[in-house]
């Protein structure tokens, strides 16, 4: 069975960088550019897990994580894996993203190595048995 990642960003070369690594393990990708419109597809579509990039051109990713964690419209929402991929590490981003709801946080730019087993430890890789 494949499992279907949300990408919350703005940036299309993370979004493409991203959208192959992940796709090269078997997952399938679905993807955001704006924060509201991550949140409506979270509420609407079928989603194991979420990447959140925080800088985004609307509401920012804490913003994000706050809705997500109490949407009202789907409640299965308040313990969805959430994956905070933040820019400014050493400016406390981190933990922002962590007392937002964020599970956990990975630094840009991204690794690919970190971010299959920052997935893997929430949703099995079906290209990994
Ligand atoms: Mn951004």
């Amino acid at each position: 069975m494949g499992y279907n990642i949300l990408y919350i960003e703005d940036n299309p070369d993370n979004m493409m960088l991203v959208k192959r690594a992940l796709e090269a393990r078997g997952y399938k990708l679905l993807q955001a550019m704006r924060g509201e419109e991550g949140v409506e597809v979270a509420e609407a579509e079928e989603v194991d897990l979420i990447l959140l990039d925080i800088n985004l051109p609307d509401i920012d990713g804490y913003e994000v994580a706050r809705r997500i964690r109490g949407s009202q419209k789907k409640h299965s929402l308040s313990y969805l894996p959430i994956i905070a991929v933040t820019a400014n590490a050493l400016k406390g981003d981190a933990e922002k993203a962590l007392s937002a709801g964020c599970d956990v946080y990975m630094s840009k730019p991204i690794n690919i190595r970190e971010l299959w087993a920052r997935v893997e430890a929430f949703v099995p890789s079906p290209q990994n048995k």
